[in-house]
């Protein structure tokens, strides 16, 4: 599903510019505009759906793929020393996009006290 409203459907379609380091049938990686860390980017399906919680089997096996793709960018994306995927659910997960997002964060020893 496309959301003309939705900010990172337009990014998956190329409507609006990023920086695309990666691109399928079934998501993009970007860099993320305003990093928290050396390397942070964000894996987004090109699917609309807002989360996790309103995900169907279909989505999810492919958003699975993707994840299991990652592994063999790893290297490319200076990600080898390792890495640590996240994504915000909501209010209290501070969520600010509401297309399903994970944010890739690497490129150096991240803190501990979060994870
Ligand atoms: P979240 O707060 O988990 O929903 O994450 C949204 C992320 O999207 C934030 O880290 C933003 O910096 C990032 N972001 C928002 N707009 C853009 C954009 N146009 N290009 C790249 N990243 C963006
Ligand atoms: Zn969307």
């Amino acid at each position: 599903m496309y959301d003309e409203n939705c900010i990172f459907c337009k990014i998956a379609k190329g409507e609006i510019p990023s920086t695309k380091l990666y691109e399928d049938d079934n998501c993009v990686i970007i860099k993320d505009l305003n990093p928290q860390a050396p390397v942070h980017l964000l894996l987004i399906p090109k699917d609309h759906y807002a989360n996790i919680c309103e995900m169907s089997d279909d989505q999810a096996k492919t958003l699975a793929a993707c994840v299991k793709n990652l592994s063999n960018h790893v290297d490319e994306f200076g990600l080898q020393d390792g890495f640590r995927l996240v994504s915000n659910k909501g209010e209290n997960g501070c969520q600010s996009v509401n297309h399903l997002h994970i944010h890739i964060l690497g490129g150096e020893k991240l803190s501990d006290t979060m994870c």
